[in-house]
């Protein structure tokens, strides 16, 4: 199930995809079928697996009912073309309890960068008002030009996680969204701690999709590509993280308790543009897509600060 956050005329709502160009509301799909689901993702999955379970008979039920009555379920503001104006994506899990990311997790980008291998997870914050939304601007601050791309595969908690082991992590899993982990590098490298380099509004988009783990078994089997302006410049698979997802909730869960809604970033893999000779940045003009396996295409145009 592709679950999403939409938003249609300023309001915004949890729906899931009943094909690549049409969205359902979930609360409005499952009204009838005693208490309406959660409007937003974050409150749906708090609620539990129950709640994911009936999130999929409604999906099915509006499915079975688009196929005769798509113009009734339009009309009933159930269905929604995502092409109609008016209609966007927005970052599916909307400020979720933390979101977290990690340093240097592939080894090849580890290599890019002269770094040596590290010998347990770099684990940093992406703060609130970094995270952002599919297809809104990221923006070249006014105190920087080094602003460089990071596509990365980020995961979705969906059960509380303290002390889980390695074996039983995924468990935990609710989904996964592709996500731009986007770095100001010169800021990145003012102090020990990367807060302020990663730290910067418009910085972290996810989406469009949260894509549960049903479809996704295996998060170490995906291929992560990113593009800026149609040129490939990441593409790798995610097999050569060095922490894979079980080992990064195993690592975390240690020290605190992942929450439903949570998400991590789990890092980016080689090709980022620092690392390139001459070096890259994105400038205003700029367009960057993050395309992982089944998470459906996470697109930025770049611009300067306001
Ligand atoms: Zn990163």
């Amino acid at each position: 199930m592709r679950l999403v956050t939409y938003t249609f005329r300023g309001t915004s709502r949890a729906g899931a995809m009943l094909d690549d160009d049409h969205v359902i509301d979930l609360a409005r799909a499952s009204e009838g079928g005693g208490d309406p689901l959660p409007s937003d993702l974050l409150s749906l999955l708090r609620a539990g697996d129950g709640a994911l379970e009936r999130a999929r008979g409604a999906l099915a039920a509006a499915q079975r009912r688009f196929a005769n009555d798509a113009d009734g379920m339009r009309a009933d503001g159930i269905a929604f073309d995502v092409h109609e104006p008016g209609f966007a994506f927005a970052a599916p899990i909307q400020r979720p309890g933390k979101a977290l990311a990690i340093g240097l997790n592939y080894r090849a980008h580890a290599a890019e960068t002269g770094a040596t291998l590290p010998e347990r997870p770099i684990v940093f914050t992406k703060v609130d008002t970094s995270l952002s939304d599919p297809g809104t601007p990221i923006h070249v601050p006014k105190v920087s030009s080094n602003v460089d791309w990071e596509g990365e595969l980020v995961v979705v908690i969906g059960r509380d996680a303290r002390h889980v082991s390695k074996a039983h992590a995924l468990d935990y899993v609710a989904g996964y969204m592709n996500g731009q982990d986007v770095s100001v590098r010169d800021f990145q490298r003012h102090a020990a701690t990367w807060t302020m380099g990663k730290g910067f509004d418009t910085h972290g988009p996810t989406g469009p999709y949260l894509v549960t783990t049903d479809e996704i078994p295996d998060p170490g089997a995906l291929q992560l590509r990113t593009y800026v302006n149609d040129v490939l410049k990441q593409d790798s698979a995610t097999n050569d993280l060095i922490f894979d997802v079980p080992t990064l909730i195993e690592y975390i869960s240690q020290a605190m308790t992942l929450r439903p809604g949570d998400i991590i970033f789990t890092g980016t893999p080689s090709g980022v543009g620092q690392a390139r000779s001459p070096q890259e940045w994105l400038t205003p003009g700029d367009t960057v897509r993050v395309s992982i396996s089944k998470l459906g295409d996470l697109v930025n145009p770049v611009i300067a600060e306001p």
